[in-house]
């Protein structure tokens, strides 16, 4: 699998429980759809409740193994496991861009991304550690162990393949957890290849277990399990709401990366050509099916005509098309649901009263292409100013005001990124205070690396899948106070 020799055949992805890659028990697959062709491209193996409980099983066997390996020796299997998708990142890219779409430029930044956040997760494993707590008498000592919480099961979206479950995988096994990952069943290969990365690495068996299937029945069966600890969903606020439910009922912490509807504030100080520029090309990465993406431009009036013009110019520039083509900066979105959602939500944001700009059309009639899309005075009673687009789809507002903007921004209850683009500190103070949101990133965009903090606030979830902070959610703290002369 070397980069000059990858395939652009599709493999048969299969499950993999308790070392062994496997079909399901019934035998049963799922066709999976190439979004720029929509012919079928290959199949995953479907699993069933005999399959989840061998999973179950084999994840608390792995757990028992994993975690009695030294914290110094999981860094190194981790850190081979970068290694391995570095050198595997073409054929991991090229089935990536079959499955989900997107260029492949883009699909090889996201696996050597992967690299570095199972690295950085790898090394922060290491430095996991308890305190020492001064006691009031000389002879107790006091102290906190910090211990992996047990087995973990996640569960992610097609939109990041590996991204997406890198992020849990690398946070769980850097802790001592075990993990059965539910990965998407539109794009199964991508993150097949990225829990082979770990097994070829030399991790032991049932530490880190892949399944695919029916999402909700999946779900329940697990997160119902007594073997499971915690659990950690990136997908939409609607299923996050009733997974975090479930989560409750069971006791199961729980982890919930889910929707936004990022605000873009641009003053009238800002940079506006540069501001313009980098968010048009930020909007269109990954057909905007991210959650980060920009979306609401809330820009002060005597800046709009100019930023709108010069993002629409950018806009010019974004070649839509097959993501296996290398001129190609946009490709499909990634299933037919999306192209429903997005045409519904464009429509209706018209009828409303926004003028359009661009785009606005499906593309051709074979694959799930939609045109960059640009609309301009969109009325706040519109869909889309409400529902999360996750599409190419940018909605210009013009305001009077740092508060009608910072009112705008706050409006709806999603909480995850926000951009901004001014040179007065005293704005990017107080948007720092004031800003409902998870991040936000000032004069460029500079979210989702490794060491930095990735989550967001009210209904865009809870908990941090980045940074220092990342790895708690997966550790209990066992307090011991010890007296000596008794
Ligand atoms: P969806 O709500 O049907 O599914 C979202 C994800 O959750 C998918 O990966 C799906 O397999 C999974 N899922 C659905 N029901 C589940 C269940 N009961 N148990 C476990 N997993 C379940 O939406 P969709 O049509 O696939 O995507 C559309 C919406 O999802 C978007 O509008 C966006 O808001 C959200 N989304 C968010 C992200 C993100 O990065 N936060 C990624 C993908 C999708």
């Amino acid at each position: 699998m070397s980069g000059d020799q990858h395939q652009t055949s599709y493999p048969s992805v299969l499950l993999h429980i308790g070392g062994e890659w496997r079909a399901a028990d019934s035998g049963r697959i799922g066709e999976v759809l190439n979004p720029a062709t929509q012919d079928v491209i290959g199949y995953y193996a479907h699993a069933g409740i005999l399959d989840l409980d061998l999973a179950l099983a084999a994840a608390e066997h792995g757990f028992q193994s994993w975690k009695r390996v030294s914290a110094f020796e999981r860094c190194r299997v981790m850190r081979r496991a970068a290694e391995i998708l570095r050198q595997r990142c073409d054929q991991i890219a090229t089935w990536m861009t079959i499955e989900q779409g997107k260029p492949i430029a883009e699909a090889r930044a996201e696996v050597m991304a992967g690299a570095d956040i199972i690295e950085w997760f790898a090394e922060e494993g290491r430095r996991s550690y308890g305190r020492v707590i001064p006691a009031r008498v000389p002879a107790v000592r006091q102290l906190t162990v910090k211990e992996p919480v047990g087995v973990v099961v996640a569960f992610t979206p097609w939109n990041f393949p590996i991204n997406q479950a890198v992020r849990k995988i690398s946070a769980a096994l850097a802790a001592g957890c075990s993990i059965v990952l539910k990965a998407p069943e539109e794009t199964p290969a991508a993150p097949a290849e990225l829990v082979r990365a770990f097994v070829d690495a030399g991790l032991p068996a049932g530490a880190l277990n892949l399944v695919y299937g029916t999402p909700g029945e999946i779900s329940n069966h697990l997160i119902a399990s007594p073997v499971v600890r915690k659990i950690s969903f990136t997908g939409s606020t609607a299923v996050g709401k009733q997974l975090a439910a479930l989560a409750g009922v069971h006791m199961k912490r729980a982890t919930m990366e889910l929707g936004g509807h990022t605000p873009v504030v641009v003053l009238r100080d800002a940079n506006v050509d540069a501001a313009a520029r980098i968010t048009a090309a930020a909007k269109f990465r990954n057909a905007g099916q991210v959650c980060v993406s920009p979306t609401r431009f809330l820009i002060e009036e005597p800046v709009y005509d100019r930023f709108v013009d010069t993002f629409h110019q950018a806009t010019k520039s974004v070649k839509v098309g097959s993501g296996l083509e290398p001129e190609t900066t946009m490709g499909p979105l990634a299933n037919a649901r999306r192209i429903e959602a997005i045409d519904g939500m464009v429509h209706d944001a018209i009828q409303s009263g926004a003028e359009l700009v661009a785009g606005g059309q499906v593309v051709g009639n074979r694959g799930y292409f939609y045109e960059p899309t640009i609309l301009s005075r969109v009325p706040t009673a519109a869909r889309v100013m409400n529902e999360e687009p996750f599409g190419p789809v940018a909605l210009m507002v013009p305001l009077p005001s740092l508060e009608a903007i910072i009112a705008e921004a706050n409006r709806l209850n999603f909480g995850l990124a926000s951009y901004a683009f001014t040179r007065s500190a005293a704005a990017v103070n107080r948007l720092t205070d004031e800003i409902a949101a998870g991040m936000l990133s000032v004069n460029h965009t500079g979210l989702a690396l490794p060491e930095v903090p990735f989550g967001g606030i009210n209904d865009s979830g809870n908990g941090t899948e980045g940074g220092a902070d990342a790895l708690e959610p997966y550790l209990n703290t066992k307090f011991v106070t010890h007296r000596s002369d008794a």
